[in-house]
């Protein structure tokens, strides 16, 4: 008999729990621990984020869903991963012993490398739906008092797809309450250019997604680094193709969303030849750790 332990419980350790289920032996356990009484749906988050959908249309409980599956859930927060042991340190103090490891435990979201960054400073997310839940009720605020809006993702971001979904998403509600004429959209992204999408562009995004920015009159600046957020003013240095400052600027805004840099979660930081520096876990061709 093995025990086999997923931790998280999101888009990626759901499936891997069914499938695990499906694969392993009778005798086999299958366990799924997470911080969290529910899987939120992250995609739907920009809808979240303008109330086309409300935080609990898009929860889903874990715990009949697992208690169906017959897979042991255990819903705690994993305070440190201990690979060299084969366990995991929960938040209460107790400890799960595995023999088989599956770590699901998603990005951590990176505000507090920008000064005034993220749902605690001044710019919104759409990351987590306990994000974009308090982002749509300030969005009921501003679309009553409208002005300059800023979008899109910081200096090491790897995920920029969701910051042009929730502008054109943005966009559309603005011109569906007719107060599009109101409000200056500017895309402030670490990407060269527009549609690079981290991965030197997707098929002819570049094309694409450019000429969708020119149509709907939204402005642009590439090569951004945020250097700070206050109240009201985000300051941004534009670089050049090698990385010398072209310019900068102060651009004020009364709505904002900007995706950040990610991280491995805290459990995992620091845990040698588990993890880099930034906490992500160390990979082979299988998705496996060479060392655990
Ligand atoms: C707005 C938005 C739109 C997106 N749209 C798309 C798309 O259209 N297509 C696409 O392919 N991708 C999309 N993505 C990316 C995709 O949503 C993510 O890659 C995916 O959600 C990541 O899933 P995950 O399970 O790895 O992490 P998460 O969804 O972050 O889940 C991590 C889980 O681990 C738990 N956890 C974390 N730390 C601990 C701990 N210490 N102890 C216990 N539990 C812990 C969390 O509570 C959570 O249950 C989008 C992302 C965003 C933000």
């Amino acid at each position: 008999m093995a025990k086999i332990v997923i931790v998280g419980a999101g888009i990626g350790g759901i499936p891997m729990a069914f499938e695990m289920k499906e694969l392993a032996r009778k005798e086999d356990e299958v366990v799924v621990i997470a911080d969290t009484p529910t899987f939120h749906f992250v995609p739907s988050n920009p809808w979240v984020g303008v109330n086309w959908r409300k935080p609990d249309d898009i929860k889903v409980p874990l715990a009949p869903v697992f208690k169906k599956k017959k897979i042991t859930f255990i819903q705690q927060k994993v305070a440190r991963f201990h690979p060299e042991h084969n366990h995991v340190a929960l938040e209460d103090g107790s400890t799960v012993d595995y023999d088989y490891l599956i770590i699901a435990t998603g990005p951590k979201l990176a505000f507090d490398e920008i000064q005034g960054l993220g749902p605690h400073g001044y710019t919104e997310s759409v990351c987590h739906v306990d994000h974009a839940g308090p982002a749509g009720e300030r969005w009921q605020q501003f679309v009553d008092d409208p002005g300059p809006i800023i979008i899109g993702a910081v200096q090491g971001a790897s995920c920029f797809g969701p910051a042009y979904e929730y502008m054109f998403i943005v966009e559309t509600d603005l011109r569906k309450r007719q107060i599009r004429d109101k409000v200056k959209i500017t895309y402030v992204t670490s990407e060269p250019y527009i549609g690079h999408l981290g991965l030197d562009g997707v098929g002819d995004t570049k094309g694409m997604l450019e000429s969708e920015l020119r149509n709907k009159h939204i402005d642009w600046i590439c090569n951004a680094k945020v250097d700070k957020v206050e109240n009201g003013t985000m300051y941004v240095t534009e670089v050049d193709d090698n990385g010398q400052v072209k310019k900068q600027h102060e651009l004020p805004f009364k709505h904002s969303m900007m995706l950040p840099a990610f991280k491995g979660v805290d459990a995992l930081l620091g845990i040698e030849k588990l993890t880099n520096p930034r906490g992500f876990v160390l990979v082979d061709d299988y998705q496996r750790n060479p060392t655990f």
